[in-house]
């Protein structure tokens, strides 16, 4: 390239509107379909953990506080999560959902990564009592 040609690209570029786009200050509408952060909907699962045994990542996992109750704790490792959606595929029961909204989800620490869900008073407990994934935590007395 002589530096003629050089001067006349380089003035030229100086007219056009970037290629790229501003983020994070210009921010898009994120498509429908984009798959972001698992969602868990405790009051309907039925804890049959069809949705623990086809994730491919061993993204989740799930306690069962009170089988009986369905009282379940879901614990989501987003960072072992491909986004898939296999679980959401696998539940019968239409408790997962994946965000198309919530997609920001880089963290330089582990622990914002992983996710307890659940009514708050079962995940207290498990958190208290850190029950073994898997297996039958038994609930406090009330
Ligand atoms: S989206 Fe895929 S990788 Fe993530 S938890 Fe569900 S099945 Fe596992
Ligand atoms: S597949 Fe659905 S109902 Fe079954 S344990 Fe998973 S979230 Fe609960």
């Amino acid at each position: 390239m002589t530096i003629g040609t050089f001067f006349g690209e380089l003035v030229k570029s100086l007219f056009k509107r970037p290629a790229t786009e501003r983020y994070p200050y210009d921010r898009k509408p994120t498509p429908e379909r984009l798959r972001g952060k698992l969602h868990y909907d405790p009051e309907k699962c039925s804890g049959c953990q069809m949705c623990i045994r086809d994730c491919p990542s061993q993204a989740i996992e799930l306690v069962t506080i009170d089988k009986e109750n369905k009282r379940f704790v879901m614990i989501y490792h987003m960072n072992r999560c491909t986004f898939c959606d296999q679980c959401v595929q696998s539940c019968r029961f239409n408790c997962l959902d994946l965000s198309s909204e919530e997609w920001e989800l880089a963290s330089l620490q582990e622990e914002p990564l992983t996710i307890y869900y659940g009514r708050d008073e079962d995940v207290q407990f498990l958190l208290e009592n850190q029950a073994e994934p898997g297996t039958e935590a038994h609930p406090c007395e009330e």
